[in-house]
């Protein structure tokens, strides 16, 4: 039996930002994931995530974006890995979409630059972008995308940097706290610490069993297709990212090809995937599933989907109200809970790792996490 300061359960997107933190802070840290580093079992993988500070989910999550953004250059600088990409990005819909209106709202209410562009403006700058004469845009030059591998990769190297003993390949088969700390019974080996953080994606459900939060997993899926047309007009240097609503309320988004994506551009539907959990999710992508989004797609954007070069399953953790679970276990002050991401969490990643380090040596943040609280669910202590 070992014992650490703190262990981390999980090392994907939200856990090794945790460990980065909890080690840059001089505490002993154990690590531990199920997978290799930089896995694509979880929701962490497929090479882009989109950044945003204009925030439609809510204003409220601004000034987590702000702090996030400062951490994502702090994290690149030291860590000397290419995370983050600065393309632009549209927000587009009829006017009083989610999309559109809620960024507006948001952007408005913290001073965040941006420009509104109606169609014609929109096919102008854009002109890969077919807008219906109704569309308008939300243009925000901050947008952009970052690597989830990558920061993955950074977040850990930093970890290790500090002196946190990382195992990857080690299954966690249970966890429990009493007065004096905690314990974590894995494959392999029974680890003590004063402190456990449970960071554990779409293994949630399975992890947290006897809290009962109501987290359901989603099953979506990332594809990769050739443009029709002269690719470069996808290029990062000239293309943003974009989110498009639709007046279904579905969300169809795009990142432009970058270096690492191999001539092709990616796109999805933002939710709407059938549920499933990590046992059971279907990994396959059965030929045409992507025809749903080539429709959608052919239509606003026709030269981006050409022919499908791949495409790869992923997984949402969404809460009934779609906010983050973040803070004291219910039932356990020395366990802390970072799950429930809800299909947008990874932009948040760097400042989600300073959250848990600060619930863990302080028991409080600065950060507003309010309506992250796990107990809102009705969770009893
Ligand atoms: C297709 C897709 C697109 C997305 N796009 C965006 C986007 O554009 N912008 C954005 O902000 N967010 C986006 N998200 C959401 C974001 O990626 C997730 O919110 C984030 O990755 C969640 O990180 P996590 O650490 O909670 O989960 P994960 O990264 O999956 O980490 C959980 C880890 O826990 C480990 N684990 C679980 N159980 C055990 C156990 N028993 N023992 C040991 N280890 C265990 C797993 O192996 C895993 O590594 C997207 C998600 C998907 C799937």
């Amino acid at each position: 039996m070992s014992s650490h300061d703190v262990i981390v359960i999980g090392l994907g997107g939200m856990g090794s930002a945790a460990v980065h933190r909890l080690a840059a802070k001089g505490l002993r840290v154990l690590g531990l994931d199920r997978f290799p580093a930089a896995h694509d079992q979880g929701s962490s993988h497929g090479g882009s995530r989109i950044i945003r500070q204009a925030y439609f989910e809510g204003a409220d999550y601004v000034p987590l974006l702000l702090r996030a953004y400062e951490l994502w250059d702090e994290l690149e600088a030291e860590s000397a890995v290419e995370i983050r990409h600065r393309t632009g990005g549209l927000m587009i819909g009829a006017g009083d979409s989610l999309a559109v209106a809620g960024s507006l709202t948001s952007a408005r209410e913290h001073g965040l630059d941006h420009e509104l562009l109606d169609a014609a403006e929109i096919r102008r700058r854009f002109p890969t972008m077919t807008p219906a004469d109704s569309d308008i845009a939300l243009y925000e030059a901050a947008a952009g995308f970052v690597s989830p591998e990558n920061a993955v990769l950074a977040n850990l190297t930093m970890a290790r940097r500090h002196g946190a003993q990382l195992r990857h390949g080690v299954r966690v088969d249970s966890w429990a706290a009493d007065d004096a700390g905690v314990t974590v019974r894995t494959e392999d080996g029974v680890h003590r610490a004063d402190h456990l953080v449970i960071c554990p994606g779409a293994w949630g459900p399975a992890l947290l069993a006897e809290l009962g939060l109501p987290l359901v997993v989603e099953r979506v899926v990332q594809f990769w297709f050739r443009p029709t047309g002269p690719p470069e007009v996808f290029a990062e240097q000239r293309h943003p990212i974009f989110i498009w609503e639709d007046a279904r309320q579905r969300q169809g988004y795009a990142f432009p090809m970058h270096a690492e994506s191999d001539g092709t551009v990616k796109a999805a539907f933002f939710r709407g995937g059938a549920t499933c959990t990590p046992d059971t999710i279907d990994r396959r992508v059965a030929p045409g599933e992507e025809e749903e989004l080539r429709q959608f797609l052919s239509n606003r954007v026709p030269a981006l989907p050409g022919p499908l070069a791949r495409a790869k399953t992923c997984m949402y953790t969404t809460t009934p109200d779609e906010d983050f679970v973040i803070g004291a276990h219910p039932r356990h002050d020395r366990v802390t809970l970072a799950c429930g991401f809800s299909g947008h969490g990874f932009k948040f990643v760097p400042v989600i790792g300073e959250i848990l380090a600060d619930l863990v040596t302080d028991g409080a943040t600065r950060h507003p996490i309010d309506m992250f609280d796990p107990r809102r669910f009705g969770v009893e202590d």
